[in-house]
């Protein structure tokens, strides 16, 4: 059983104009699957709002009811925009803020169901991995990976691994189970010392008493390209192996990191990025499989169309067909650097993926998490 959780819900679900999640994404990737012929109907399971016993695994009730009640008017108290960070250019009052979060989240515990009845499930809507307990945050109201964790937990694991290759380091993950031995969290991500979240996502992070040892950032220097990156992916997965045997994992697949996307510094290739996923499920058999951040619409069509390859066990075409073209033509989306020649992206779904090898702060970065976790 082979699932992608989704809903072309999601095109009326959108944030506010000017804000970088404005871009259709789910309605996007789900209708250049069909017109590329990948995707079959019975394979997709639609989406469903999460329950409000789900959010209070992790939410508070005070921020859900906050959130409903600014949802009801389209419009937010100041007060609650000062307690809660929302209604904020970063994160505004618009149909994705709780009705689009409702149904991210749901699909998010609909894709741990599938994983429960022995299945594999992707749901892209997911991995809004920056959102607290009681406060929104880059971008993120409801917390769908934490949300599958407490999840996850209810139904007996007792060592979840969460593994986020979003080019942004997931802040509330790491501080809601920083104290935690029963998940391990892994990130791999833009150094905090260049980018958001800036104080959180360094190297020392290791986590905090029972929890010491359990939390791993991966802070990478800019321009990262698949080599390294993969480089670094390896590595770290092997120091975690070392120490952790995991029930289960979910992992975060932002695209983000990719070379085209204008919010982040990395470099990478979809090649790089579908050989990131091939190694974490070479070492670790089937997870659990959420999106991320990813601001490049096409981009993000492309890569989370590899990753469904993937998943559902077909072939990667080598051309964007003429219908399928014309799905991405049909965004209205403006590049930022016009200057870069983007045609190939049209035209061809899998990039030319590069092998440079690591730079030697990136080795250096490793072999420091090894002293950290291993000795
Ligand atoms: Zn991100």
């Amino acid at each position: 059983m082979k699932k992608l959780v989704g809903s072309l819900k999601y095109r009326n679900l959108r944030y506010t104009q000017n804000h970088p999640l404005r871009i259709p994404r789910v309605s996007l990737l789900i209708e250049f699957l069909k017109a590329m012929g990948l995707i079959e109907e019975q394979e997709i399971i639609q989406s469903r709002e999460a329950t409000e016993e789900e959010l209070l695994l992790y939410h508070t009730e005070d921020y859900l009811r906050a959130l409903e009640e600014s949802d009801r008017c389209m419009c937010v108290k100041d007060r609650y925009r000062e307690k809660y960070n929302i209604g904020t250019y970063e994160n505004p009052v618009s149909p994705a803020m709780w009705r689009g979060s409702l149904l991210a989240t749901g699909s998010s515990v609909q894709a741990v169901e599938v994983f429960l009845e022995g299945g594999v499930a992707f749901n892209p809507a997911g991995g809004m991995h920056h959102a607290y307990p009681s406060r929104a945050n880059g971008f993120c109201f409801i917390n769908d990976p934490a949300v599958s964790i407490e999840f996850l937990k209810k139904k007996g694991f007792k060592k979840i691994l969460y593994i986020d290759l979003d080019a942004h380091h997931c802040d509330a993950i790491q501080e809601s189970y920083y104290q935690d031995d029963s998940v391990f969290v892994l990130s791999l991500h833009q150094s905090p010392e260049y980018a958001f979240p800036f104080k959180s996502g360094f190297a020392h992070e290791i986590g905090r008493g029972r929890g010491k040892g359990y939390n791993m950032n991966v802070p990478l220097p800019k321009g990262i390209k698949d080599g390294e990156y993969l480089y670094a992916l390896e590595e770290s997965l092997k120091i975690v192996k070392e120490i952790f045997s995991p029930d289960v994992y979910i992992l975060q697949l932002g695209t983000d990191s990719l070379k085209e996307d204008y919010l982040s510094k990395f470099e990478l290739s979809n090649a790089g990025f579908l050989k990131a996923f091939d190694m974490v499920r070479d070492m670790l058999g089937e997870g659990i499989y959420l999106g991320g951040g990813g601001y490049h619409p096409i981009a993000l069509a492309r890569a989370w169309a590899l990753i469904w390859c993937r998943i559902s066990g077909r072939e990667i075409p080598s051309k964007i067909n003429s219908e399928a073209r014309q799905v991405l033509l049909s965004v209205n989306f403006e590049e930022f650097d016009e200057d870069i020649d983007r045609t190939y992206m049209y035209d061809y779904l899998l990039d030319r993926s590069d092998g440079e090898p690591p730079r030697g702060e990136v080795k250096r970065l490793i072999e420091r998490l090894k002293a950290l976790f291993l000795l």
